[in-house]
């Protein structure tokens, strides 16, 4: 079954859904994150105007034993339903702060880079989250104000009672706030939050070269960021023409494949170093 649902990809792991097959499942994926079965890959977040790395986004993949390099649409549904999620971010955060930290020690130039993290909903709400971050942040050595901690969008289709107050809290710590695949339904909620980056959904920056209307929904997302003093981030940019059309309508950087795909710690490094002496990084 497992086999199966990998072959089927992307949120078909309903099929295997039974009891016995999730126990299993995810005895290995809390095995995995304890015995280095995870990895983080690094994707830069390109400045639109001058093609130097503003920020790099942490993505974890499971190392799977059998069923090889799996991706967190093969497996975060099972942590958030199993609550795995929640050791899961905290290795997840751990390890993208090391290797952060680990740059700023060892590369010239990159004071000004920042590490954006994803958490799932459950995640912000578990106990102790803002005390986990902060403990994080202190043994790893990075700075409060490089790190940026990226909300799903389910956080803010759901709330809870207590959201802002921990927004307030993480913020206080000096950790920036950004919202994960923002389009039409995400602005009415976000009048009201505290946020610091909007990233734009893919499937609008992939229509917006030629789509009338997703181009008026990014216009939207780009005054919206504007009156919230929040920078505004293009998600999936696959192309140059993309690019270019974000950055015209005023989105000030992007990630995508277009830049550059998904890499390990010390590739980014590398990208690092090679952006810093002045190459955009889409030469
Ligand atoms: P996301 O936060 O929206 O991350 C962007 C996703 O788009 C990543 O998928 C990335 O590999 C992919 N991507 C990057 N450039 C392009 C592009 O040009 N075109 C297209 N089509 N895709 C691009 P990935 O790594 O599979 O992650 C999927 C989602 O899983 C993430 O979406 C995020 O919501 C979640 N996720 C990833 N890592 C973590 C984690 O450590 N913790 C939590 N809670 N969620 C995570
Ligand atoms: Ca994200
Ligand atoms: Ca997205």
């Amino acid at each position: 079954a497992l086999d199966a649902a990998k072959r089927a990809g992307r949120g078909r792991h309903e099929i295997y859904r039974a009891g016995r097959d999730v126990r299993a499942r995810d005895a290995e994926l809390r095995r995995a994150i304890d015995d280095g079965g995870l990895v983080v890959l690094f994707q830069p977040v390109v400045g639109l105007a001058t093609g130097g790395v503003v920020a790099v986004e942490a993505l974890v993949r499971w190392l799977h034993p059998r069923l090889g390099l799996l991706v967190p649409d093969e497996f975060l549904d099972l942590a958030e339903e199993t609550g795995a999620i929640v050791p899961l971010g905290e290795w997840v955060l751990q390890e993208a702060c090391r290797e952060a930290a680990r740059w700023r020690a060892t590369v010239p130039g990159v004071e000004h880079v920042r590490l954006s993290v994803n958490l799932s909903p459950e995640q912000v709400v578990a106990p102790g989250m803002v005390e986990t971050v902060r403990a994080v942040l202190e043994e790893t050595g990075l700075p409060a104000d490089r790190l940026v901690l990226e909300l799903a969008e389910g956080t803010l289709r759901d709330p809870g009672p207590d959201l802002e107050a921990r927004l307030a809290s993480l913020r206080e710590l000096g950790a920036g706030i950004a919202v994960d695949d923002v389009g039409l339904s995400s602005l009415g909620p976000l009048r009201r939050l505290p946020v610091d980056h909007l990233k734009i959904d893919g499937s609008l920056v992939a229509g917006v070269a030629g789509d009338p209307v997703a181009r008026t929904v990014v216009e939207e997302v780009v005054r919206l960021g504007a009156a919230l003093g929040a920078t505004v981030v293009a998600e999936g940019v696959e192309t140059a023409e993309q690019a270019r059309v974000l950055a015209a309508l005023g989105c000030g950087s992007g990630q995508g494949f277009h830049f550059c795909e998904p890499l390990h710690g010390r590739t980014v490094a590398q990208v690092l170093r090679r952006t810093h002496q002045g190459t955009r990084i889409d030469e």
